[in-house]
C-alpha cells in the first residue's frame, strides 16, 4: 500500500551517494546542453566564456560553467517572445503556467513553465510532503492568497497528487481560515512562519480560541528560515499544538530541499532533482566539506522552458555532517537557510545574519513573536536598534527581559543593541514574507 510506504520515491531516496553524482552528473550535461542549443541569452554566457556542452565530461567541469544572477533574469525580461525573453527554450505556446518571484529584492523576475515542468514542481512538492507525513488521510488546509507568486500553488498540486483532501483557504481572511479549520477538521497546513505565528496570535486574542486545541497535526512552513531556526519553530509547535517542518524553494529554481520527520536540524536537499554548490562568498572556491558556510549555486536538473543552471541564489547553507536518521542518501544542510548573502551585512566590522537575531527574541519568554531590527549610521557609528514587544504578562519584567536580551545578543553576535520595548501589538503585522529587518545606512 502506497500509505505504507516510507519514502515517496523509494529508489531515489536511498541510492548511494556515488549513484547520486553520476544521475546529477548526467542530468547536468542534459540540461546544459538543452539549454545552449535552445537559448540564445544561455548560449551567448557559455560562448564568452569559451564552454560547450562537450566540454562538460567530470564533476569538476562543472564549476567552469558561469552562473547565472537574477539581475541578468530581469535584463533579458519584457522583450521577444515576450514576455520572457530569450532564455526560453521552448515554443511560446507550449508555456502553460505563468509566475513571478515575489520582488524582495527588485524588479519581479517572470517564470514561465510548460505542463510537463507544472508537473514536475508538484512532483517535488510530493517528495516533501511524504516526507513529512502527508498521507491520504490528511484534509490539508491551505491559508495563502492564490496569486501570482508561486508560494504554496505547487504545495496545492502535490496534496492532491498525494491523493490528501485539499481545502484551498484562498480570499478568506484569517478569522475565517481559523473557522474553517476548526469546521472541517483539518489535519494539515501551510504557510510562512511569520503568517502561522500571526494566525496562531489572531486566534488567542481576538477569539478567544487555543490553536492547539485544534485538529491540526503537522505544517510545512516555507519563505523565510523561521520553521528551520530552533526558538522560532518551538513557538510554532507550542502554539499549534503541531510538528512544524521546513522547506525551502524559489519560483526560478523549484522547490528542492525538505525538513523530514526526524526533524534532524536541517534540510534534505533533493539530490537527485537538484545539483546544489556551496560557493566560498570570498574565495569563489565550491566548498565540499560540512561547517562552512557559503552561498548556494543551484541547477534545477529537470527544468525545461526557462531552464536554472547554476543560479546563483544568494541563500547561505553549510553542510551538514552527518546523515540523517530517516535512511536517505541526499545529504542535509545544517540549520537550513541561514539567510541572504545580501542580508548576511557587517555591522561594526562584525558581520551579521538576522536569523541570529531571530534565534534569541523567539527564545525569551514574556516577548511576542514580533521585532525588528534598524541598522543606523550616526556620525561615525553604527548603531544597531532592535524593538520588541512585551506580553501584558510579563510588562513588569522589563528590566530582566532587556538584560537577557543583551547578553544573549553579545553571546550569538557579538554585537551591542539599543533595545526599544513597546506595548503588545505595536509593531508591524505581516500576511506573507515579514521585513523585520531594516538597513538604513543603504538609504545613499
Ligand atoms: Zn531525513
Amino acid at each position: 500500500m502506497l500509505a505504507e510506504q516510507k519514502y515517496w520515491n523509494p529508489v531515489l531516496e536511498t541510492i548511494p551517494k556515488e549513484k547520486i553524482r553520476q544521475l546529477q552528473l548526467k542530468k547536468f550535461k542534459q540540461i546544459f546542453k538543452w539549454a545552449y542549443d535552445r537559448s540564445k541569452f544561455h548560449r551567448q554566457l557559455y560562448d564568452r566564456a569559451g564552454i560547450k556542452p562537450n566540454d562538460i565530461r567530470s564533476f569538476a567541469d562543472i564549476k567552469q560553467v558561469p552562473k547565472v544572477e537574477k539581475a541578468m533574469m530581469r535584463d533579458i525580461q519584457r522583450k521577444d517572445p515576450f514576455p520572457y525573453g530569450d532564455a526560453l527554450c521552448v515554443p511560446l505556446e507550449d508555456v502553460a503556467v505563468f509566475r513571478q518571484t515575489s520582488g524582495t529584492t527588485g524588479q519581479p523576475v517572470y517564470q514561465p513553465d510548460t505542463w510537463q515542468d507544472w508537473e514536475w514542481w508538484a512532483e517535488c512538492w510530493s517528495y516533501i510532503l511524504w516526507a513529512q507525513g502527508y498521507r491520504p488521510r490528511d484534509r490539508v488546509f491551505i491559508p495563502f492568497g492564490y496569486n501570482i507568486f508561486v508560494a504554496f500553488w505547487a504545495g496545492h498540486y502535490a496534496a492532491e497528487k498525494l491523493g490528501c483532501e485539499v481545502v484551498p483557504g484562498g480570499v478568506l481572511d484569517t478569522k475565517a481560515r481559523i473557522l474553517k479549520i476548526q469546521e472541517l477538521q483539518a489535519t494539515a497546513m501551510m504557510g510562512t512562519p511569520t503568517y502561522i505565528l500571526g494566525m496562531a496570535e489572531t486566534a488567542r486574542s481576538k477569539m478567544n480560541l487555543d490553536p492547539s486545541k485544534l485538529t491540526i497535526e503537522k505544517i510545512t512552513c516555507a519563505g523565510e528560515c523561521g520553521a528551520s531556526i530552533p526558538s522560532t519553530k518551538k513557538r510554532l509547535e507550542d502554539a499549534w499544538g503541531a510538528k512544524v517542518y521546513d522547506h525551502a524553494g524559489a519560483t526560478e529554481i523549484g522547490a528542492w530541499s525538505f525538513e523530514c520527520t526526524e526533524q534532524p536540524g536541517g534540510l534534505h536537499v533533493n539530490e537527485p532533482l537538484f545539483l546544489v554548490e556551496i560557493e566560498d562568498v570570498e574565495t569563489g572556491e565550491i566548498i565540499e566539506e560540512p561547517g562552512r558556510r557559503g552561498k548556494m549555486i543551484i541547477t534545477a536538473l529537470d527544468r525545461q522552458a526557462q531552464p536554472c543552471v547554476r543560479f546563483d541564489s544568494k541563500d547561505v547553507i553549510e553542510w551538514a555532517s552527518e546523515p540523517c536518521p530517516c535512511g536517505r542518501t541526499t545529504r542535509l544542510i545544517k540549520g537550513g537557510v541561514v539567510g541572504r548573502a545580501d542580508d548576511i551585512t557587517k555591522v561594526k566590522g562584525v558581520l551579521l545574519a538576522p536569523s541570529a537575531i531571530e534565534e534569541v527574541v523567539r527564545a525569551i519568554k514574556g516577548l511576542s513573536d514580533e521585532y525588528e531590527v534598524i541598522v543606523d549610521k550616526i556620525g561615525d557609528n553604527e548603531q544597531i536598534k532592535l524593538r520588541v514587544e512585551v506580553l501584558p504578562e510579563a510588562e513588569k519584567q522589563c528590566t530582566l527581559i532587556e538584560a537577557e536580551l543583551v547578553d544573549q545578543l553579545r553571546l550569538k553576535t557579538n554585537l551591542r543593541y539599543d533595545i526599544e520595548i513597546c506595548g503588545c501589538e505595536t509593531l508591524p503585522r505581516y500576511e506573507v514574507k515579514a521585513k523585520r529587518f531594516k538597513d538604513l545606512r543603504k538609504k545613499d
